[in-house]
C-alpha cells in the first residue's frame, strides 16, 4: 500500500480524499493555489505545497508545479478528484512517467472516453445500447441531414471533446439544422479547439441515469447500481439519488451485467461511471467519466461502501476481493448541491462565511470544507457543500432532507439552500415522475 498520496485537487473532494487516505493510515499532500493558503484540504492535510496563484490554469492545472510538489514531498501516487486534472490522459502519463502512480484507469481510457465519438464506438463494439445517431463524426452538413433524417428530428449536433454541455445545439426540424451544425461546431472549437461533432437523436423526455463500476487490475468488475441525476439546470446536476425512483431491481440487474461484461472485455480499471439517458423503459449509453464522479456519495450510502479506498486500493494492484452477488442495496439516498449563488439568479456570490452550521443526525453526511470565517474565493467552483441524506425509503429520504436543509446554516453568502428546500418540498419532485427538463420549468417559475 502507499506511505503518502499526493491530492491534486481542492474544496470538498480533495477534504473527501483526504479522509479515505487518513483512514487507510496513509499520509496526505495538499496542494494549494495562493487564494486557497486557509483553505480547510490545506489544514487537515499532513504536508501542503503552494503551486502558485489563484488562477486554476497557474495552480490547479500547473501539471510540473503538481508533479515537483509530489517529487519533493516523495509521495507514491496522486488521486485527481474529480474536474481539473483528473480527466486528462496526458497528465495520467506524466505522473506514471515520474514513478508514481495515478489513482485512476490507464490514459488510454481516459483518452478513449475523452473522445465522445470514440467511446461510442467502444459502446456499440460491447453491446451497450447507444443514442441513436452518427456513426463517428460528420464530415459535411450534408451527411448531418442524411442522418438527422434518418434518425428523424429533433437532434442534437454534440461535440466530440464536449463536457459541461457546452458544443451542444437541438435542431427541431431541417430548417434549424444549418444554424445548429455552424454553432455547436464554432463553439466546440473555442471551447475545446476540436471542431469534430457527431449527431443523436434528441430525447425529449428522458431521464439521466448512471452507473457506478469498479474495475481493478485482475479482471474482476462490480457494478454499484444506479444514481438518478434527472434534476439538472443548464445540463448541471443539482440534486442526485440512489437508487432512480422508475427503476426495479431487475433492470438494473440487467444493465448492470451488460455494462460489466463490456468493461471487463475492454479491460478498464479503477472507477468509471456510464451515463444513460433512460425513456420509455429504454437505456441509451451517452458517455463515460472515468473518474470519482461529484455524486458518488449517494452510492455509498446504499451500498456501504468506501468508494475512494476501493480507488486506492485498486492502484495499489489489490483485487476487489468480492463479487457482483456480495453487492446488496440498502435503502435511498438523496444528494443536495449546495452552491455558492443566488437561489434564483444563479449569480455567483463568493465571500466570507460568517457562521456555518452542519446539520447531523441519524443517516446525515455532509462533504464540505467549509468553516465559520472561511472566505469562499471567487476563482473557483461554486460548489461548497454536498449535502447528502440516507433513509430506509425514498419518502423518508425527502423528510430527513427537508430536516437537514432546515438545520444547515451557511450565513455571510447566498447559496442555493432555499432552492433545495422547495424541490424537496414539491409534490411532483416527491412524486418521483420527472424528466431532465423538469429543474429548468421550475427555477423559470420561481423567477416568475
Ligand atoms: P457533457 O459532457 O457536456 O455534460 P453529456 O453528453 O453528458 O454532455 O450530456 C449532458 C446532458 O445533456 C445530459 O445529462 C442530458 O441532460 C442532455 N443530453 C445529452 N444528450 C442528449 C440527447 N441525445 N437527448 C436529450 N438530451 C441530451
Amino acid at each position: 500500500m502507499f506511505g503518502k498520496v499526493l491530492i491534486a485537487n481542492r474544496g470538498e473532494i480533495a477534504l473527501r480524499v483526504h479522509r479515505a487516505c487518513q483512514e487507510m493510515g496513509i499520509r496526505t499532500v495538499a496542494v494549494h493555489s495562493t487564494a486557497d493558503a486557509t483553505a480547510m484540504h490545506v489544514r487537515l492535510a499532513d504536508e501542503s505545497v503552494c503551486i502558485g496563484p489563484p488562477a486554476a490554469r497557474d495552480s490547479y492545472l500547473n501539471v510540473a508545479a503538481i508533479l515537483s510538489a509530489a517529487t519533493i514531498t516523495g509521495a507514491d501516487a496522486v488521486h485527481p478528484g474529480y474536474g481539473f486534472l483528473s480527466e486528462n490522459a496526458r497528465f495520467a502519463e506524466m505522473v506514471e512517467a515520474h514513478g508514481l502512480k495515478f489513482i485512476g484507469p490507464s490514459p488510454d481510457h481516459i483518452r478513449m472516453m475523452g473522445d465522445k465519438i470514440a467511446a461510442k464506438d467502444a459502446m456499440r463494439r460491447l453491446d451497450v445500447p447507444l443514442v441513436p445517431g452518427s456513426t463517428g463524426a460528420l464530415e459535411t452538413f450534408e451527411e448531418a441531414r442524411a442522418v438527422a433524417e434518418q434518425v428523424k428530428y429533433p437532434v442534437l449536433i454534440k461535440a466530440a471533446a464536449g463536457g459541461g454541455g457546452r458544443g451542444m445545439k437541438v435542431a427541431r426540424s431541417a430548417d434549424e439544422l444549418e444554424e445548429a451544425w455552424r454553432v455547436a461546431r464554432a463553439e466546440a472549437k473555442s471551447a475545446f479547439g476540436d471542431d469534430s461533432v457527431y449527431l443523436e437523436k434528441y430525447l425529449d423526455r428522458p431521464r439521466h441515469i448512471e452507473l457506478q463500476v469498479l474495475a481493478d487490475s485482475h479482471g474482476n468488475v462490480v457494478h454499484f447500481g444506479e444514481r438518478d441525476c434527472s434534476l439538472q439546470r443548464r445540463h448541471q446536476k443539482l440534486v442526485e439519488e440512489a437508487g432512480s425512483p422508475v427503476l426495479t431491481g431487475a433492470e438494473r440487474d440487467e444493465l448492470g451485467a451488460r455494462v460489466s461484461a463490456g468493461l471487463s472485455k475492454l479491460g478498464y480499471r479503477n472507477a468509471g461511471t456510464l451515463e444513460f439517458l433512460w425513456q420509455d423503459g429504454q437505456f441509451a449509453f451517452i458517455e463515460m467519466n472515468t473518474r470519482l464522479q461529484v455524486e458518488h456519495p449517494v452510492t455509498e450510502m446504499v451500498c456501504g461502501i468506501d468508494l475512494v479506498k476501493e480507488q486506492i486500493r485498486i492502484a495499489a494492484g489489490e483485487a476487489l476481493g468480492y463479487t457482483q452477488a456480495d453487492i446488496a442495496f440498502s435503502g435511498h439516498a438523496i444528494e443536495c448541491r449546495i452552491t455558492a449563488e443566488d437561489p434564483e439568479t444563479f449569480a455567483p456570490s463568493p465571500g466570507r462565511i460568517t457562521t456555518y452550521h452542519a446539520p447531523g443526525g441519524l443517516g446525515v453526511r455532509v462533504d464540505s470544507a467549509l468553516y465559520s470565517g472561511y472566505t469562499v474565493p471567487p476563482h473557483y467552483d461554486s460548489l461548497v457543500a454536498k449535502l447528502v441524506v440516507h433513509a430506509p425509503t425514498r419518502r423518508e429520504a425527502i423528510g430527513r432532507m427537508r430536516r437537514a436543509l432546515g438545520e444547515m446554516v451557511v450565513a455571510g453568502i447566498r447559496t442555493t439552500l432555499p432552492l433545495h428546500q422547495a424541490v424537496m418540498d414539491d409534490p411532483e419532485f416527491q412524486s418521483g415522475d420527472y424528466t431532465i427538463h423538469w429543474l429548468e420549468r421550475f427555477v423559470a417559475a420561481r423567477q416568475a
